[in-house]
């Protein structure tokens, strides 16, 4: 009789637990976000604003002030409150290219492909010029180059300077796949299984595979160097091979961020750039005729994050954020970095109105500025609101959770939490009902490296960052920072399930008894001592 009461107790006892670990998701609410996102989504108008209207939104430009003016103004017509854009110091003027035509006018007579660098001067008015190219030693040290480079000056005063042999990317035979293996996410979001990750592929590498030089300068530095020289030496134009296939180019950005600091500069897709190259070596003479009109905006030197909130109920002190960067590259109108991502997370805002929803906490969107230059905006917001695990400020501690997303029209596949383990067990419970979508679950990182997108900043911190897995559809390989980066390449089917997946995980950290549990005194790993700024350059692509 003991023995069996006792075990009685046991069972009890088993089930309380289980009980307690088990979360209690509101399926009416559920079901109501599912319905309004999936009949009433207002996800394509918005992008469009983001994107034909309003892009490319370079940070600092006018065009990004426009669209975050709109997002808020977006917001507060589906009824969010409190929208307002906070400022902060970028310290650089905003630019913008207004025309671009590069002509190839002797021996032959043709349009040239190419996009202008960012923060480069125009060239005022139509210029014309010899092209040469100059060779650049592989990883040269300062001295080196310099030596190098005495030696070029009286070929390139008055000319259009080819900066390096072109790459040479070779076809690929294996696409790269559109969608992430079910297997591998399931293995990756098993409670049981790893605990970081895997990401991605990397993008593809137009690089040759030169193993680096100890004493070698890096890209930026040769960059410098070699503008440097450029401008002392008198040449007309820059122009950098894009390095890669069917006419794509990535334009960053002159990494002074000075447009004293560089001459007119051009990325020219491969093609182009190969050809010239091929006439040069030849022999014939080459004469390219340029217009570049730029424009710079001293009042970039401010930036805005936008910001609009559904007010909380008797936790409005606590906050559960939701956010993406509104900023982008300016090749083209920057639709799946990241002006879908910001499209997703106002989607998701406005589907929670919509069904009226009464959180206890506050929901707060934020579309950040910056990223791109190395996750600046919400680097300046989380230094404002919360401080950090070392330092905190008094909100520190009321944030319930950061989910984000940044990795093009993918649909959400799952999660990535920084905390413990019982964080991403009520994630992974959050979206067990969207499993049909496509979401698979979640898993944890003890990561606070910076970089990829805004969520490490609050993981940096020691904040709950949560970052959307998705899958890959074309983007690393095509429209990443490039010139594809258009609002055709959006697969509205995957991200209106995206934002059906993120409204409801967002409602549901809104309404549970306690915030995502995070990681104790004893548990929080180290601020990384070095957290480098991510440049605009980095090959990685953001996930
Ligand atoms: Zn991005």
């Amino acid at each position: 009789m003991r023995r069996l009461s006792a075990l009685v107790t046991a069972f009890v006892v088993v089930c309380l637990i289980s009980i307690q670990a088990q979360e209690h998701v509101d399926h009416d609410v559920y079901w109501k976000i599912r319905q309004e996102g999936d009949t009433r989504s207002q996800i394509l108008r918005t992008l469009h604003f983001l994107t034909d209207v309003y892009g490319p939104r370079l940070t600092g430009s006018p065009n990004l002030k426009a669209a975050g003016e709109w997002a808020v103004r977006q917001m507060e017509a589906w009824g969010l409150k409190n929208g307002r854009l906070e400022p902060w110091d970028f310290g650089y003027a905003g630019w913008l290219n207004e025309r671009l035509s590069v002509h190839i006018v002797s021996p032959v007579k043709d349009h040239l492909v190419s996009e202008a660098l960012a923060w480069t001067p125009g060239t005022n008015g139509l210029v014309r010029g010899a092209a040469v190219q100059i060779t650049i030693p592989p990883r040269p040290t300062r001295e080196e180059l310099a030596a190098h480079l005495e030696n070029l000056k009286d070929t390139v005063r008055g000319k259009v300077v080819l900066a390096g042999a072109p790459q040479r990317v070779l076809v690929t035979f294996n696409p790269p796949p559109l969608r992430r293996e079910d297997r591998e996410l399931l293995a990756l979001y098993d409670p049981a299984g790893p605990a970081t990750p895997t990401g991605p592929p990397a993008a593809q590498s137009a690089q040759t595979g030169q193993p680096p030089r100890q004493s070698g300068l890096n890209a930026n530095q040769i960059d410098e160097q070699l503008n440097a020289f450029l401008l002392a030496g008198q040449a007309l134009v820059r122009v950098n091979d894009a390095g890669r296939d069917h006419g794509q180019i990535r334009a960053f950005a002159n990494r002074a961020y000075d447009t004293a600091k560089a001459l007119p500069t051009v990325v020219m897709r491969n093609e182009d750039y190969g050809r010239i190259s091929r006439l040069l070596a030849d022999g014939h003479a080459v004469e390219l005729e340029l217009d570049i009109v730029n424009r710079t905006y001293p009042e970039g030197r401010t930036n805005y994050n936008a910001i609009a909130e559904i007010p909380g109920g008797d936790r409005a002190d606590e906050v559960v954020m939701l956010g993406a960067h509104l900023d982008s590259w300016h090749a083209a109108t920057g639709a799946t970095d990241n002006g879908i991502g910001s499209a997703v997370i106002m989607e998701a805002a406005r589907i929670l109105a919509a069904v009226d929803v009464k959180p206890r906490r506050t929901i707060r969107v934020a579309l950040w500025s910056g990223e791109e230059q190395g996750l600046l905006g919400s680097q300046a917001y989380i230094r404002e609101h919360f401080g950090s695990f070392e330092e905190p400020k008094a909100e520190f501690s009321k944030l319930a959770g950061y989910f984000n997303i940044d990795a093009g029209t993918g649909r959400a596949r799952g999660l990535t939490v920084f905390g413990p383990a019982p964080a991403a067990a009520i994630l992974r419970q959050a979206v067990a009902p969207f499993s049909d979508l496509g979401v698979l679950g979640a898993t944890t990182t003890r990561s606070r490296q910076r970089g990829g997108s805004d969520h490490t900043s609050f993981n940096e911190a020691g904040l709950p960052g949560i970052g959307v897995q998705q899958d890959p559809v074309q983007y690393n390989p095509y429209t990443w920072h490039t010139n594809l980066d258009t609002y055709e390449r959006i697969v509205e089917e995957d991200v209106k399930k995206s934002a059906v997946v993120i409204a409801a995980a967002v409602y549901h950290v809104a309404v549970r008894d306690e915030p995502l549990p995070r990681f104790t005194k004893e548990e929080m790993p180290p601020r990384p001592r070095a957290n480098p700024v991510q440049t605009a350059t980095t090959s990685e692509p953001p996930r």
